[in-house]
């Protein structure tokens, strides 16, 4: 019998460190109904978005019920099958949990092409982060040849594409990171225009200098201070595409908002939220665009790599430190 590794979340952590409600079960493999499958999981997502999963705030999906298995994206193989659909041997993607081995309904997964990219491939630059990237760059933001782009996070995993995908429409893109080492791969290997350091530098001075005629597009990965800024330097009728806050995420009791947000008002500003619920129906033109800008080398993707599931814990407060450098991912040893 297969023995299952889950994370599971014991609670919701509210003030507490995520940390603390984190717990390591072993399990047997469920037997599989008419129309499931079991898979081996070999790669899983870490995600800021897993911060509003354990919370029981009202989201954008319902939350982990405490007890349950943590959610995150995952890519495996199929070792067994009752589906008339998926067979031994096909991949999948989709929510499989932070497990290593699981059953799941064949509607609730989607067959990926490892001909066509390598398995993990398909939880960064060919999976919801690059849908993210493009759909919220090139869908709500539409970048024009010579504007003025700003991306936050930006070497990030959603940010460091969104940027080069500006960047390949033609616009001066200028990105915000943290430290100094991420700003060099932001001009050095992205090649975008400008990077700013928002740990050293103060970001407002810096925008006034690199955006002079000011911003005709923010990509926001991040919320806060660095909003505020940016907020502050927008175009008349510039356009804000609100992708994340992550800056605000570990603020369970009070998430703060911009300070000028009426320059919305007096600038005419177009700001549009949205998650991939709103573009599901569209995965196919990004992995067409994507996989060719992959190929091709157009777009480079980077990935931090962790070693097992044990790692969960360190590598979720990775995000909120800092701590990744490109789209974080886990590797399953079985
Ligand atoms: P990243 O790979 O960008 O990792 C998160 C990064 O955020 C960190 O590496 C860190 O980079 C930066 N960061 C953390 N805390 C702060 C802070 N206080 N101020 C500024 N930067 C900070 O993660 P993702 O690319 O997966 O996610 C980026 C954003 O996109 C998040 O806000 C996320 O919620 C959002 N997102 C939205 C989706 C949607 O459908 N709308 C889907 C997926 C992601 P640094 O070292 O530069 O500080």
């Amino acid at each position: 019998m297969t023995e299952i590794t889950q994370i599971r979340m014991s609670d919701y952590p509210g003030n507490r460190p995520a940390r603390e409600v984190w717990q390591t079960t072993h399990d047997p493999l469920p037997s599989l109904r008419e129309g499931q499958v079991a898979a081996r999981v070999d790669w899983v997502s870490i995600d800021p978005g897993m911060t509003g999963w354990i919370s029981n705030k009202r989201n954008y999906m319902p939350p982990v019920r405490p007890g349950g298995v943590m959610r995150a994206f995952g890519v495996g193989e199929i070792i067994e099958s009752r589906s008339e659909n998926l067979a031994v041997g096909d991949w999948i993607t989709g929510f499989l949990g932070m497990r290593s081995h699981g059953v799941f309904n064949d509607r609730d997964v989607r067959t990926i092409d490892v001909d066509l990219a390598s398995p993990e491939l398909f939880l960064s630059g060919l999976g919801m982060t690059g849908y993210t990237a493009y759909f919220g760059m090139m869908d709500i933001g539409q970048p024009q040849a010579g504007e003025t782009v700003i991306v936050s996070a930006a070497a990030g995993a959603v940010g460091s594409i969104a940027a080069q995908l500006a960047k390949n429409a033609g616009a001066r893109v200028i990105g915000i990171a943290g430290g100094a080492e991420k700003c060099s791969y932001l001009t050095e290997v992205l090649k975008l225009d400008a990077a700013i350091d928002y740990k050293s530098e103060n970001v407002a001075a810096r925008l006034d200098e690199l955006a002079p005629a000011y911003i005709d597009l923010y990509y926001d990965n991040v919320g806060g201070d660095i909003l505020d800024a940016a907020l502050e330097r927008m175009k008349y009728r510039g356009r804000i595409v609100v992708c994340g806050a992550i800056s605000q995420y570990g603020k369970t009791n009070k998430q703060e908002g911009p300070s000028n947000y009426l320059q919305i008002v007096t600038q005419s500003l177009k700001v549009q939220g949205f998650t991939m619920r709103d573009y599901m129906h569209r995965v196919p033109e990004a992995v067409e665009v994507l996989a060719k800008e992959l190929q091709d080398g157009s777009l480079i993707c980077r990935q931090h790599i962790l070693e097992g599931l044990a790692n969960f814990p360190a590598g979720f407060e990775m995000l909120l430190t800092g701590g990744n450098q490109g789209k974080l991912l886990i590797r399953i040893d079985h």
